[in-house]
C-alpha cells in the first residue's frame, strides 16, 4: 500500500509462508511420514532459507521433526547457531523437543498452523514457548491455515487406520484425532 514498502515485503503474509510449509507437509504425506512441514524465512531478504518435513521414518531418527531439520538447515545457511533474523513457520504446534530447539536457536518469531492437543508445547500440554523463565521468549502466532494443516493430518491417520481403530498412536508427533 505504501510507496516505502518494497514489493516483496507486501507478500510477507503468514498465510503465504504457511502455504510453503504446507507444501512440505504434503511431501511428508506422500512419503508416508506424519505430514508436518516447516520453512524458515530470512526476514531481511524475504527469502526462505530452509524447508523441511518430518522424516522420522526415512531417517529412523526420533529427532527428525520438520522444525529440527529446518533449524539445522538454517544454521548451516547462516553458519551460526543463533537464528535471530528468522521466522519459523510450521504446520503443527511444536512439540516439547522442537520448542526447546526454537528457544536454543533464539528464533524471535514462530507461526504455526494447527494446535496439537496431545503434544503441543506452546499452549496444549506445556507452555515452553511462552515460558518467561526461559532466557528467550519468541513471539508466537498459532492458527494460521490451521484447517488445511489438520485436514492433512486427519487424512493421513484415516488412511493409516482404515478400520477406524481407536488405539492410540504413541509414536505420533501430533494429536490428530483417531
Ligand atoms: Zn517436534
Amino acid at each position: 500500500m505504501s510507496d516505502e514498502v518494497p514489493d516483496f515485503l507486501e507478500d510477507l503474509s503468514p498465510e503465504r509462508f504457511m502455504g510453503e510449509a504446507l507444501k512440505e507437509a504434503r511431501r511428508a504425506f506422500e512419503a508416508e511420514e506424519v505430514p508436518v512441514g516447516a520453512v524458515i524465512l530470512d526476514v531481511e531478504s524475504g527469502r526462505i532459507v530452509a524447508r523441511a518435513h518430518n522424516q522420522r521414518e526415512l531417517l529412523r531418527d526420533p529427532t527428525a521433526h520438520a522444525e529440527i531439520l529446518a533449524i539445522t538447515q538454517a544454521a548451516d545457511y547462516y553458519k551460526a547457531w543463533r537464528l535471530t533474523g528468522c521466522v519459523l513457520y510450521v504446520t503443527l504446534e511444536p512439540c516439547l523437543m522442537c520448542a526447546g530447539a526454537i528457544v536454543q536457536a533464539r528464533i524471535p518469531e514462530v507461526v504455526y498452523g494447527a494446535v496439537d492437543p496431545k503434544a503441543g508445547a506452546h499452549c496444549s500440554t506445556f507452555e515452553v514457548l511462552a515460558n518467561s523463565s526461559n532466557n528467550h521468549v519468541p513471539r508466537v502466532q498459532g492458527g494460521v491455515l490451521a484447517d488445511e494443516s489438520s485436514a492433512l493430518l486427519k487424512d493421513f491417520f484415516r488412511q493409516r487406520r482404515p478400520g477406524g481403530a481407536s488405539r492410540g498412536d504413541p509414536g505420533s508427533t501430533n494429536g490428530a484425532p483417531g
